[in-house]
Order: C-alpha cells, then structure tokens, then sequence
C-alpha cells in the first residue's frame, strides 16, 4: 500500500513519475538498458539533460542570460561554491532565517566576511525579518537568502530590494510558487525536496556574474564551467536528473507553476485554517511567513506529540515528526502530496483532539 509521506526531504514524488520509471527501467527509450547503465555520453541521455534544462527555463521563465545547471553534492556544497564564485570583493550580506540560513551564512565565514545582516533566532525563527530595514554592506558581493526555511516552516513573503546579487536557497519551495528570477543573480535547489531523488542540485545564475571564479575555486565547484560543459563535465548524478526530467514534463502537464501554486496554497490553506480553528495544535510561525511547503506544528506535550506520529503512522500517515530542532510535528506538503493526503491528515488530527482530550 502507498503512504500518504510527509517526510521534509528526500519526500515524496508523483506517483505517475515513479511508474514510468517503473515501466521504462529495464529497457530505457529502445536502448535496451536501463537508464542507469547508460553512457552520459550517449545521444539518449544527453537528450534528457537537454530536455531538463529546456523544462526548467520553461517552467520558470529563466532569462536567456541565466544558466541552469545541474551539479552534484546537494544544496550544502553551493554554500561553499557560492562564496568560492562570487566573493570578488571578500564580503557578503546573509540573512539568518533558520538553520540551513545559518550553515550557509557559517560557510561563508571561511571564505571572507559574512556578514549577518538580519537574524530571526530571538523568536526561534518564526518570522523573517523586513527586508526593507536591513542595513545592506556597501560593496557586499551579494545578499544570501533561504527563501523557505524547512525546518521551522517560514517563508519569505517578499523578497530583498538590494544592490547587491540575491542569492537565493530554495530547495524547499523551487516549482512550489511563482518567481520572478530576473530578481535574482542566483537561484540553487536541492532536488530532493521538490524535485527528484537526491543527488542532484539545480543552479540558475545570471551568466555575467559567473565569469570569474576565485582562483581557488576547485573546477567542480566553478559554474561557469558547468554552464559550458552542459551540465556534463564529469559523469553526472544521472539517475537523478532522469527523475528530475519526469518530475518537470508531469509539472508541465499539470499546467505548470502557477497550477501548482494554486493547489499548494489551497492545500496550506486547509492545513492552517484547522490548525488555527483547533484547541490542541498550535503553529507557531507569524501567519504572513508560513510556509507552504512545510507547516510545523505541536500540541504543547512531547508525549502527546509522540503519540500522535505513532498512530498517523499506523493509519499510513508516515514521517509527521517535526525535526528535532523543533520538536513536534511537520507536515511537508510538496508539489506531489495530492489534496487528499492533507485532507486525510486533517481528518486524522480531528480523531485525535478527540480522542485526547
Ligand atoms: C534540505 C535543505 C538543504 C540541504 O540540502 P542537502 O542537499 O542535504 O545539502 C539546504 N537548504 C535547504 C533550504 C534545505 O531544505
């Protein structure tokens, strides 16, 4: 039996993507190999990456002058890299927002000076903090952001207006709603969050702002060239970006981002509103930065919370335990948890306030 999962990442995909990879595995587009086995050189798999970069551009309207490339080692190495490819100037803004904000903001510490220009941990990250009263450095090399925090369940609400390149984390919320990436020097997303299985990380970059990497960025790390080498330098996370290339022609068929951001709100919606209307659980984050991808909540009791991941469990509710930062429970609601799954979590969680009260 399938499980409606919850889980934060790696999570949940369409169910359609993951029979068709069924169905094609053992013999991939008339190879008579499975994807797996294929060359990356192979004119069968270099259309796949050619197909996935023209889904991408497509489905979030990505300027001809911004690259989009897929590397490897997950949203935690573009912590590194995005120092190592745009510190010309040895500093940077970072907004601290939730604990994958911090890591990065941490990251950068070790290329130059990060400087932490706002931080929501007095309010255990329930809030963003106004974008427009932030004092941005003069001269910074760009401005880090984590559009949506996973873990605390934030977002941004609107987004920074500053001099410097925005560089964007959103592995949590990419393909979830609308973005204007013209805004944007940098854009980078884990897959596996909204996307594909792990293993692959998306990066779109404003191509003027790749061209000169720090002389000790390693070539892996240099995105320029990724950019000129297709995605394909080395040997690619292939399985990965194959999944990706389902994930993104489902999305199109299902009529794209804005469709998609339509039933996430109204699924958020639906979450929120009981949460709110309910005497047993309780979302902590300011109602204009909740999250529509992930929405943390608790009952007050560590032993009430525990029982209640243990019974949605058996039910095949899977993978509600908030993280442990948080405590509690979360419920992620990416772009492949079908409205049902949240209506049935919601049906649950009135079962038991009333049978826990
Ligand atoms: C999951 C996550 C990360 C870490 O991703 P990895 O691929 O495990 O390195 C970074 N940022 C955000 C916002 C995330 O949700």
């Amino acid at each position: 039996m399938r499980v409606y999962n919850f889980a934060a990442g790696p999570s949940t995909l369409p169910l359609e993507v993951l029979q068709k990879a069924k169905d094609e595995f053992l013999d991939f587009s008339g190879t008579g190999m499975s994807v797996t086995e294929i060359s990356h050189r192979d004119k069968a798999y270099m259309a796949i990456v050619e197909e996935a970069e023209k889904l991408v551009r497509e489905l979030l309207n990505v300027p001809d002058d911004y690259c989009v490339i897929f590397v490897q080692g997950g949203a935690s190495t573009q912590f590194a890299a995005i120092p190592l490819n745009l510190m010309h100037n040895k500093k940077a803004d970072y907004i601290v927002t939730g604990n994958f904000a911090k890591k990065a903001w941490q990251e950068g510490q070790l290329y130059g000076e990060a400087v932490k220009i706002g931080d929501s941990s007095d309010k255990v990250y329930t809030y963003i903090p106004d974008v427009d009263k932030l004092n941005y450095t003069e001269g910074a090399d760009y401005v880090h952001i984590t559009s949506n925090n996973t873990i605390f369940g934030s977002r941004y609400s609107k987004f920074p207006k500053c001099k410097a390149p925005l560089v964007a984390d959103m592995s949590s919320e990419i393909f979830s709603r609308e973005v204007d990436v013209k805004k944007f020097g940098v854009i980078y997303a884990g897959a596996q969050k909204n996307l594909a299985p792990a293993g692959v990380t998306i990066v779109i970059a404003k191509r003027d702002l790749i061209q000169d990497p720090l002389p000790i960025c390693p070539t892996m790390l240099r995105w320029k060239v990724q950019d000129e080498n297709g995605s394909l330098y080395n040997t690619p996370p292939a399985f990965s970006i194959y999944m990706a290339n389902l994930v993104l022609r489902n999305l199109k068929e299902k009529g794209g981002v804005k469709a998609m951001q339509d039933i996430n709100e109204h699924k958020a919606k639906l979450l929120y509103d009981f949460i709110d209307n309910s005497k047993l659980y309780k979302n902590n984050v300011l109602p204009e930065f909740r999250s529509i991808m992930n929405v943390p909540f608790v009952t007050g009791s560590d032993e009430l919370d525990a029982k209640f991941v243990a019974e949605a469990k058996k039910v095949g509710l899977v993978s509600l335990k908030g993280h442990r930062l948080v405590g509690g429970m979360r419920a992620s609601i990416y772009n492949a948890m079908p409205v049902e799954g949240v209506k049935a979590l919601i049906e649950f969680m009135k079962k038991f306030e009333t049978e826990n009260k």
